[in-house]
């Protein structure tokens, strides 16, 4: 039973791809995460789904308008949502992060996450969202000061990533540790330490921006 119309997100070898809405699900349909596909897909497809699930999340946050209340239009041949009273536009949002890979010699800064959970071992990096009025690079600088104390001398930037939990853009970058000692933020990590290139623990999976920034080190 479909919701709503079936909307064409884009194109996959010459034919058309989107999503449908379904209300009841058939019993011979087999269901899976998104998060399980994206870590099986190879990065056209990972990009495809990361785009439609975005596009889809845009529509439902977007069906009314923010200034006036009115419900939204969608402009034809666009993603942009546009008001009938007031014209506000509304874009698919998308919310810049910056994740950072520090490192001091050999050894590379690895951080765990209260939302994690207790039970889990896996070792990530410093990431954040980009405040207005900042340049990645600032919040790259913040970031990792305000959540282990760190201050961080040479800084290159490597490659980005959708991830689409909503809507992040994750802007990664390379640190070089420049002084100070770890005071971690412990509102937010639960641990965070020096690891040896050849001795990594726990890493997030393949297919992350986080694991492809350790790759580039160890
Ligand atoms: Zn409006």
């Amino acid at each position: 039973l479909l919701q709503k119309e079936p909307l064409v997100t884009g194109y996959w070898h010459g034919k058309a791809v989107g999503i449908v809405e379904l209300l009841t699900l058939p019993p011979e349909v087999h269901t899976t995460s998104i998060r399980s596909l994206l870590s099986v897909s190879n990065a056209n497809v990972y990009s495809l789904l990361s785009h439609s699930l975005q596009i889809l999340n845009s529509r439902r946050e977007h069906a009314f308008c923010g200034c006036c209340g009115h419900e939204k239009n969608v402009k034809v041949g666009e993603w942009v949502m546009v008001c009938p009273e007031c014209s506000h536009h509304a874009y698919p949002r998308i919310s810049p992060c910056v994740i950072v890979l520090v490192t001091k010699g050999d050894e590379m800064l690895l951080v765990r996450h209260h939302r994690h959970g207790k039970q889990s071992t896996m070792h990530t990096l410093v990431a954040g969202f980009i405040e207005p009025g900042e340049s990645a690079e600032t919040a790259v600088h913040r970031e990792v000061f305000e959540e282990t104390g760190l201050t961080l001398g040479r800084l290159r930037y490597c490659f980005s990533q959708s991830w689409p939990f909503p809507h992040a853009l994750m802007m990664g970058f390379h640190a070089e540790y420049e002084s100070g000692e770890l005071v971690l933020e412990e509102e937010e990590l639960c641990f965070g330490g020096w690891f040896h290139r050849d001795a990594p623990p726990d890493l997030p999976p393949k297919f992350t921006i986080a694991r492809k920034l350790v790759d580039l080190f160890i």
